[in-house]
């Protein structure tokens, strides 16, 4: 198809200002502009955190997130549109995130920052605070956010282990286990991490057995996607003590709604979906955009292709 038009969709304002995008694009030969729902039909291309009806009468949608399972993929396959995802841009930021729910719980820093709130002068218990070398961490998905969380960590002095499909080994990782030993794999882990894409398989991947599976005091993070967890046997599992805590940057319903147990436990850390969010991440969108934007030009295959 011809690119003449490529708009930027406004719902990406959640993550950047879409005219630092535009502006970064500007040099594309092709219109770039910053496009409401009424100009979508206007244009070959867009670029969009949300999906809309009328992008299938656009040629190519790109998603600003790796996580594309919002979008219809039988209706992009049904009207020829071209769906391209951000995956492969995610990985240092999603890493520090993470690097900083360990830190906060091994050093107490999220109860700290709690008691400082409230003016509390008040140390951790003697037995509360721990450090990081030599503890594990199971990390169940090792694409981008896996790798990236497995090399931070690892930085930090961490055992690494990788939860994936095949049993083939990835870089980063110290044991790779495929899909049939998560149970044993988070058994023996002092921190669970979720990094795989919501699919019909990974749909309450976690679920009270997984949770059941897990050490009294082990905690657990979700970077990945809500639905991946059974959230109400999170809860459950939180309630009874039968694992040490959680940080979760994602949600079965975002925003959190206010009356979720979820925000009020002491050794949860909620964070708003932004475990990859950086002033950078414009750039590393418009660079993605940018080699598509050549591919089209030369008829190869658009990168990061998933429809
Ligand atoms: P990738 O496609 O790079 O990696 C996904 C990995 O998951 C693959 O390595 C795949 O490995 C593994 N996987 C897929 N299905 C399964 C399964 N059933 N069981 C175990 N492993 C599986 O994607 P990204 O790493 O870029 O992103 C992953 C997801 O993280 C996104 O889909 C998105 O939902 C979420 N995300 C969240 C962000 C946030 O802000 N919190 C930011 C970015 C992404 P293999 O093929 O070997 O099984």
């Amino acid at each position: 198809f011809e690119l003449e038009r490529l708009g930027v969709h406004d719902s990406v304002e959640a993550v950047f200002p879409p005219s630092e995008l535009a502006d970064f694009l500007a040099d594309l030969p092709a219109t770039v502009d910053v496009v409401g729902d009424d100009e979508i039909a206007a244009c070959d291309a867009v670029v969009t955190l949300e999906h809309r009806e009328a992008f299938l009468e656009c040629d190519w949608v790109h998603s600003i997130q790796a996580g594309v399972d919002r979008f219809p993929f039988d209706e992009f396959e049904a009207n020829d549109v071209v769906l391209t995802n951000s995956t492969g841009i995610h990985d240092r930021t999603v890493g520090e995130t993470v690097a900083g729910y360990l830190l906060s719980f091994s050093r107490r820093l999220h109860d700290l920052l709690a008691n400082q709130r409230e003016r509390r002068w008040e140390r951790p218990a003697w037995d509360d605070g721990f450090t990081l070398p030599g503890k594990t961490a199971c990390v169940v998905g090792t694409g981008t956010l896996g790798r990236g969380v497995a090399e931070t960590l690892g930085g930090l002095g961490l055992e690494v282990w990788g939860v994936r499909r095949s049993d083939e080994p990835v870089p980063g990782f110290d044991e790779i286990y495929t899909n049939d030993w998560l149970l044993e794999a988070v058994g023996d882990a002092d921190f669970v991490i979720v990094t795989v894409p919501l699919t019909d398989e990974t749909h309450h991947l976690f679920d009270a057995e997984a949770f059941d599976a897990m050490r009294a005091d082990a905690y657990f993070v979700n970077v990945a996607r809500g639905p991946v967890v059974d959230e109400p046997a999170l809860i459950d599992a939180l309630e009874s003590d039968a694992i040490a805590g959680a940080a979760l940057d994602v949600f079965e319903e975002e925003p959190l709604p206010e009356d979720s147990p979820l925000w009020a436990m002491d050794e949860v850390i909620v964070t708003p979906h932004c475990a990859a969010y950086t002033r950078d991440y414009f750039r590393d969108v418009g660079e993605i955009v940018r080699e598509n934007v050549s591919r089209l030009e030369t008829g190869e295959e658009l990168y990061n292709r998933v429809v």
